[in-house]
């Protein structure tokens, strides 16, 4: 077979694709920014190879192709907070982490709740790492008292709507912001967490919560906003997604409504199911502080149900960074969230994969298919015409979770020290090579 007029082939990587059903060992052949053809290995003569120079090879043999991961929900901190994360660091994290799209929260200073705010954010990604996606917010600065002017928001590329960090307490305004949303399809992101029941928790409540003296935060909290807003979506119509869930109760709500015809999809963050409340007691490590809070055994155990029977479609990271001082005080006084760029592959592989829950396929469609098709986005597949957003993944590699290694500008994560299995090779963006492991 002859090959030409291509800038880039990755060879000899196998394919794991689920949109294409794609299994095999290919050369991958990448022509202005696209994916131009997909040949499987030995198709080509070796006269035809000596014949591609040596500078616009990718040698991937050993190594899974997979489409760029998208990341559903992270914070960029940019605009207001950009001693903590900047839109520009973030995507190099994203990149480091084998993300070619990330969705950004609006819970920025300002927050992106008007036009301006939602082209700066985009105007001031434009030559980023990974693509950037921006999240308006429901209500004006998430405050939850009165809608934003989502038309607008989406006219000027907002993708989806939330007030994450915050639950929209007021049913009605939840009802009129899903009857909006359903107008221009765009799903609206829930941050399920009632505001009354969660009120200055700062842990899950439990037995353990009760022996630190902390206050907590009860997995009913959650399951209340999730039951309510399937609820609400299933009287206006609208979409529904909900981030980051974390208890039993919350899984077996969204697996009934989905059973009924509800039109809700869910995520779920690496944290969740690989972390439990038990670990605070330890050290009191305040990156361990987050919303929802890690939960029980049982918690996890049901979220990996989810993520196996498809209640829950995505794995997204929350990605949350915070300034060090900022953290290094005590537990009940610190922000909630970590950062989760770097560490949701590694966590992907060790806890799910290497346990038989997920296989690459499944673990790939919640990682890139599945947040592309919720929200729209281009990519999630290494279709002929697709842009060219590959992760080529070291599947076996081990590694050590180190602070000095992260490209987030935070490095408020649980996971230093910890050993992780599966790392990111090499990320290609619109066929560009924006990370490339040592
Ligand atoms: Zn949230």
């Amino acid at each position: 077979m002859k090959v030409s007029g291509f800038n880039m082939v990755i060879k000899g990587g196998l394919v794991i694709d689920p949109a294409i059903g794609f299994g095999n060992e290919a050369d991958l052949f990448i022509k202005d920014g696209k994916i131009t053809k997909i040949v499987k290995s030995g198709e080509i003569s070796q006269r035809d190879i000596a014949a591609i120079p040596t500078e616009s090879i990718i040698p991937a043999e050993g190594k899974l192709i997979a489409p760029g991961f998208i990341d559903m929900h992270v914070h960029l901190r940019e605009p207001g907070r950009e001693d903590e994360e900047t839109i520009m660091t973030g995507c190099q994290a994203a990149a480091a982490g084998g993300y070619t799209s990330v969705c950004c929260m609006p819970n920025t200073n300002p927050a992106i709740d008007n036009q301006e705010t939602v082209k700066f954010v985009l105007s001031r990604a434009e030559h980023s790492d990974a693509r950037v996606f921006v999240i308006g917010a429901i209500t004006k600065a998430l405050k939850g008292e009165e809608l934003s002017e989502i038309g607008d928001l989406v006219k000027a590329g907002a993708v989806a709507i939330s007030d994450d960090g915050n639950f929209v307490q007021n049913p009605e305004i939840m009802r009129r912001a899903l009857e909006y949303a359903r107008m221009f399809d765009i799903p609206i992101i829930s941050h399920a967490e009632d505001k009354f029941l969660c009120d200055g928790g700062v842990m899950n409540e439990s037995f353990e919560s009760t022996r630190l003296g902390l206050k907590g935060r009860p997995a009913v909290g959650e399951e209340i906003a999730v039951l309510r807003d399937i609820k609400l979506c299933d009287f206006t119509g609208g979409r529904l997604h909900i981030a980051h869930v974390s208890t039993v109760g919350a899984v077996k709500a969204i697996r009934q409504a989905k059973s009924e015809g509800v039109n809700v999809t869910a995520e779920a963050c690496p944290h969740h199911f690989s972390l439990t409340d038990d670990e605070i007691g330890k050290e009191f490590n305040t990156n361990l502080r987050v919303n929802p809070p890690i939960r029980t055994q049982k918690d996890v155990e049901a979220i990996i149900e989810g993520l196996i029977d498809g209640t829950i479609d995505c794995i997204s990271s929350d990605h949350a960074p915070h300034a060090e001082e900022e953290k290094d005080v005590e537990f009940d006084q610190a922000p909630p969230g970590m950062i989760g760029l770097e560490t949701t592959l590694g966590l992907v592989k060790m806890n799910l994969i290497d346990k038989g829950y997920l296989s690459w396929a499944d673990a790939i469609t919640k990682m890139s298919f599945n947040p592309a098709r919720i929200l729209k986005l281009p990519g999630g597949t290494l279709e002929i015409g697709s842009p060219a957003d590959i992760t080529i993944i070291d599947a076996e590699r081990k590694w050590t979770v180190r602070k000095d290694n992260f490209h987030s500008k935070s490095k408020n994560s649980p996971f230093i020290g910890w050993k992780l299995s599966g790392r990111v090779d090499c990320t290609i963006l619109g066929g560009r090579i924006v990370y490339k492991s040592k």
